[in-house]
């Protein structure tokens, strides 16, 4: 999506957020103190390997977080300036499905195997839109006109198990859009489809945000999603955001070695000759014992001994796109380099 496209207002605003869960040995810090905006129309990617707190942080949007063993522990989500951390579950439900919705990886977990299609589709426009019956089914079928299921009136009677996986992601972003939200959610939507049915939903989650002035935010490990569909990127690691950037910037000059080490390992069609390709050193920590200092310092190939010692402040960057640019890494820290440190 084009690094150019108008930004609006800001219609989500992340504030100090941390979402812990206590174990039986240590309190985990699975989303620690993270910040982020989300403009009107504004797709925004989150991008991290397993286990860096990406969809801890958007299941705390919706206030998903199963509690026990998790909580919110701190901090602000503004939607349209109020936190939707202090309403209670009430007007949480109002949000959830309507002004905020959410498509998860794996439709078949997420669809009812014992409900129609048309019926699921239809109880989010009766609960939130108070459609009747009749009405709600036939808005159903236009949805599923519109995100492309063919012969729409009949298969709307059909059950999930008679749709094939790239039908069902389809049904369930019906389900998300059908409300008209303001922000959609979308955690790994394509992971589970092949190439072309993965191109196909990210088409139609790119059309649906450019018509409606949609927000997106995508969550996924896959940088070629993030490359189709996002304006902008924050990349999460160990529960923080270690860099944030406009699109275009990010994969043009990533700053953090993490997010250099996820570009470096994606294949290239263009490199010349056979080489291995590269992957980042190590697994990704466990959080419920991180090392001292910058959470990536045993997998970094550029670590200072003040790594060690000390998180990195998040350092602001002029972003050359208008996008907000920002990195945690001591390496653009004023007064720190490999050289001052050695
Ligand atoms: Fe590597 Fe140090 Fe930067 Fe962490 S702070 S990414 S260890 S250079």
């Amino acid at each position: 999506m084009s690094d150019t496209k108008a930004r609006g207002e800001t219609i989500l605003s992340v504030r100090n957020l941390k979402t812990y869960f206590d174990t039986e040995y240590s309190l985990v810090k699975a989303v620690d103190d993270i910040s982020f905006d989300l403009a009107r129309g504004e797709a925004l990617g989150i991008v991290g390997e397993s286990g860096s707190g990406k969809s801890v942080t958007n299941l705390s949007l919706l206030r998903l977080v199963p509690t026990p063993p998790g909580k919110i522990a701190g901090g602000q989500i503004l939607f349209r300036g109020r936190d939707l951390l202090q309403g209670g579950e009430e007007d949480m439900r109002l949000v959830r499905g309507g002004a905020i919705s959410m498509i998860f990886q794996d439709p078949m977990t997420s669809l009812n195997p014992l409900l129609r299609i048309s019926f699921q589709i239809a109880e989010a426009l009766r609960l939130h839109h108070g459609l009747g019956k009749q009405e709600a089914k036939a808005k159903a079928v236009e949805l599923l006109k519109a995100i492309g299921i063919p012969d729409a009136e009949r298969r709307a009677d059909d059950y999930p198990h008679q749709f094939s996986g790239g039908m069902r992601q389809r049904v369930m972003i019906a389900m998300a859009i059908s409300c008209s939200p303001e922000i959609l959610i979308a955690d790994e939507p394509t992971t589970a489809l092949d190439v072309t049915i993965q191109a196909q939903i990210l088409e139609l989650v790119k059309g649906l945000s450019d018509e409606n002035t949609m927000s997106v935010i995508m969550i996924t490990h896959d940088l070629g999603v993030v490359a189709g569909l996002c304006d902008s990127v924050c990349v999460m690691y160990a529960g923080r955001i270690v860099e944030r950037a406009g699109c275009d910037e990010l994969f043009r000059d990533p700053k953090h070695p993490y997010t250099r080490g996820l570009l470096d390992s994606i294949p290239r069609i263009d490199s010349a000759g056979r080489h291995r390709l590269y992957s980042i050193p190590g697994a990704p920590p466990n959080l419920a014992g991180l090392p001292a200092g910058c959470a990536f310092r045993p997998r970094c190939d550029r670590a200072m001994p003040i790594c060690e010692r000390e998180y990195p402040p998040e350092v602001a960057l002029a972003g050359e796109d208008g996008a907000p640019r920002s990195v945690c890494c001591w390496l653009h820290a004023a007064g720190h380099s490999a050289r001052s440190e050695a």
